[in-house]
């Protein structure tokens, strides 16, 4: 075995600084360049990133992981063990092997066939492709896509770790094919599944591979299908035989995202591997368990979910806190992989220069690992400049003005109980049906129209200097005005402005609040090609001006019918944002709630009727530990209350949720106490109408899957109706799609809401 070199990261960012891995990959979809001119730019960009990540610091042998995709990291795993759906049977290359066109079908879908679900992964914001295996999938090694980029490296003269999605998190996150019977799960299939991993792990050591990582974040998941006890029971059959194989290299497997269940914990030392990967920042230093005094423990003390400058220090006095577990070798590490933050502070030449050094990206933080490293290697007293260096940048941050205002203190501790809470629901209901006179069943939509190449092209001529302020904001006017007109035409009953003034439902409200900066290169891959740029929430939070109200208000002057107010919640402002890790997320939310607490009074002052503040994110950051769940909802049901419980009874509070596990977090939703609440409800259908059935509040489960450019005709969508009402009182339901319809095209757009529209009026006929 070779060693484990002193430091590494778990993962980097592989879309690329300037977002060139999306271009290549997007300008081959429209057909612009081909498959060999893709991959030979994908394989330029992997070269840059190898070579900077050795100067950045990870110069051993194995320290630079390879964690390039084309798409997702899970789709990728899933493809070479051939686990690739019947339906794009068609596409695989003669030889049988999965190419490109495939992948990329399983990704995007092909015509009629629908590409594989996307759902999120763990409790981050990237959203993975949901593997489909059945009794009847035929697993076959396909180890090229991993061999290949060891070869590539190899040829460069450098020793690179490959990193594969594990076989029990692979099964742990898929779904049953469409040909398996009930009751059957993915994991069921884990004896198949161990030998065709283990030829991989072959082939990858026959390319050059020292060590490979598996990463296996299911270890460290309670909200997963399969329990906890099953998972750590699974990965100790699977690396048994992975770790008895002769033919392999050294394996780390990996379990970021936060601590292992203790069973899981246990079942890693004592699997015959050569090193673990822990995420310190999320978990705990584990006791110590049989079998770890053998092992490498690649200490993850460096935080890769956010983007502050670690403290050097407190890294250092955990790297000692692990040493006691008695591991043959201690090494650092990130927490999980870097894909989750920006590449470069100092690609970012807007940003405060003060601000600037309280900050580390991902190459600042291989620079922080780096460091760690070598202290590692030469003892503390060779890195003690860059320790008090780090020390200094946190202590700068503490004491700098905006990170602590007081008139936000002071407000925020001037909190009383009442103020999170509205009248009661009976009151509500007949005020606001006295003041909007709406129809039974009333049609509107989430917010968003389509953001069209003139919207964009204006924002951005306008970012650049180009388009002055007032030639800029009469494109927004004419475009609501066309926006109002066209809801009228189709004889929507609430409107909405349209959004056009928002680049981004978050960043939009951050560039509007104190406390917040936006980056001008700081991509991070959403999904596929997508890629979003959140912002950096630093300082206590205030509004300094109203934000929204002259664009509704100007709607609300073109139309006699209401038109809706439309506000991010302050769990998703955060959750789409990095957020300062000084304080309680608690506490921040409630400043974020504040602030649109006062919006939405000023939004009642200027006659607005209808306001929703949307809280997509409410979900995504579930702890994935069962005993962390109420303290969460605790926290971030309070924030979405304190924003609107000062709204008076007359006006109507919506939310909108855009997720189909809607069971889990049910009685969050109803502790939210909005008035109106429309949620995704294409996919899961039914579970989501067993959840609500005898629901007390207003709900829009979605009528037509935005997600697709499909067309819902006006009797799927009656089908949709007929079967909400029939759970909930028809009083209850409104109709609206599944989101907001900012990636949809008109077209698309006018034809699914006059069917919506159609199916909704004929609905209300039968009552
Ligand atoms: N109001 C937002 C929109 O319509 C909501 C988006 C979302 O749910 N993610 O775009
Ligand atoms: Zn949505």
């Amino acid at each position: 075995m070779t060693a484990f070199p002193h430091g590494t990261i778990l993962g980097y960012p592989r879309i690329g600084r300037r977002r060139e891995l999306k271009r290549a990959v997007e300008t081959h979809w429209a057909g612009t360049i081909d498959e060999q001119e893709l991959r030979d730019r994908a394989a330029a960009l992997r070269r840059e990133t190898r070579a900077r990540l050795v100067s950045l610091g990870l110069d051993e042998d194995s320290a630079v992981p390879e964690t390039f995709s084309y798409y997702d990291q899970v789709l990728d795993a899933a493809l070479a063990v051939g686990a690739l759906p019947e339906r794009f049977a068609g596409l695989r290359e003669t030889d049988g092997t999965i190419g490109l066109a495939a992948e990329f079908a399983a990704a995007r879908g092909d015509g009629e066939q629908p590409p594989l679900e996307m759902t999120k992964w763990f409790d981050t914001n990237y959203h993975y492709l949901v593997p489909e295996i059945g009794p009847g999938t035929v697993f076959s090694a396909q180890p090229a896509r991993y061999a290949g980029l060891v070869a590539e490296a190899a040829a460069d003269g450098l020793v690179t770790r490959p990193v594969v999605v594990g076989p029990v998190t692979l099964l742990a996150l898929a779904k049953p094919d469409d040909d398996a019977p009930e009751g059957f799960r993915p994991l069921d299939r884990l004896d198949d599944l161990i030998p065709v991993y283990r030829e991989i792990l072959a082939a990858l050591r026959a390319a050059g591979a020292e060590w490979v990582q598996l990463d296996e974040p299911a270890l460290v998941s309670e909200t997963l299908d399969v329990a906890p006890g099953e998972v750590a029971a699974a990965a100790a059959r699977a690396y048994a035989v992975l770790g008895a194989a002769e033919d392999r290299p050294s394996l780390l497997v990996a379990a970021p995202y936060g601590a292992p269940s203790a069973e899981g914990w246990e079942a890693l030392a004592a699997a015959p591997v050569e090193a673990i990967a822990l995420d310190l920042v999320r978990g705990g230093v584990p006791s110590t368990a049989d079998g770890v005094a053998g092992k490498t423990i690649v200490a993850g003390v460096i935080d890769a979910r956010n983007v502050w400058r670690g403290d050097l220090d407190r890294a250092w006095a955990r790297l000692d806190q692990v040493r006691r577990l008695g591991a043959a070798e201690v090494v650092v590490g990130t927490s999980n992989s870097l894909q989750h933050v920006p590449h470069d502070v100092d690609d970012e030449p807007d940003l405060d220069p003060r601000l600037k050094t309280w900050l580390a990206f991902a190459d600042q933080k291989i620079g922080q690992i780096a460091v760690l490293a070598r202290g590692l290697r030469e003892g503390r007293d060779a890195v003690e400049p860059e320790i008090a260096a780090a020390a200094a940048a946190l202590a700068d941050r503490r004491s700098a003005p905006g990170v602590h205002d007081d008139r936000v203190r002071a407000r925020t501790a001037a909190l009383a109980d009442a103020d999170f809470e509205r009248g009661p629901v009976a009151d509500r209901v007949a005020s606001q049906r006295r003041a909007l006179g709406l129809p039974p069943l009333p049609t509107t939509t989430i917010g968003s129209f389509p953001q069209t190449g003139d919207i964009r092209r204006a924002r951005a001529a306008h970012d650049r200097g180009e388009l002055g302020t007032d030639a800029y904001e009469q494109v927004l006017r004419d475009e609501i005005e066309r926006v109002i007109r066209l809801q009228e035409e189709l004889g929507l009953d609430v409107l909405v402005h349209g959004e056009p003034e928002r680049n981004d439902m978050v960043q939009y409200f951050a560039e509007n609040l104190d406390g917040f900066a936006v980056t001008r290169n700081g991509w991070v891959q959403s999904y596929g090609s997508r890629a979003t740029r959140p912002s950096i929430l630093w300082g206590d939070v205030s509004r300094p001006a109203p934000i929204t109200v002259r664009w509704t208000t100007y709607a609300q002057s073109l139309t006699p019918k209401p038109v809706k107010g439309m506000l991010t919640g302050p769990v998703t402002i955060l959750a789409w944002s990095f957020v300062r890790d000084d304080q309680p997320l608690g506490d921040t939310a409630r400043q974020v709630a504040l602030a649109l607490r006062d919006e939405i009074g000023d939004l009642e002052d200027a006659g607005v009727g209808i306001i929703q503040v949307d809280e997509p994110a409410l979900r995504e950051l579930l702890p994935l530990r069962a005993d962390e769940r109420d303290a969460y909802l605790e926290w971030s049901v309070g924030a979405f209350r304190l924003a609107t419980a000062d709204a008076a009874a007359a006006t109507q509070v919506h939310t909108h949720l855009c997720y189909s596990e809607f069971g889990t977090v049910l009685e969050a939703i109803s502790a939210l106490d909005a008035d109106v609440t429309s949620i995704e409800a294409a996919r899961s259908r039914d579970e989501l109408f067993d959840a609500l059935s005898g629901y007390e509040r207003g709900i829009g489960p979605g009528v037509w899957d935005i997600h697709s450019p499909r067309v819902p005709s006006a009797e799927e969508i009656a089908g949709r109706i007929d079967r909400a009402v029939s759970v909930v009182d028809v009083d209850r339901v409104w109709i609206n799609p599944d989101c907001g319809l900012k990636t949809r095209r008109y077209e698309e757009t006018v034809a699914s809401l006059a069917n919506l529209v159609a199916a909704a009026g004929e609905a209300r006929e039968t009552l």
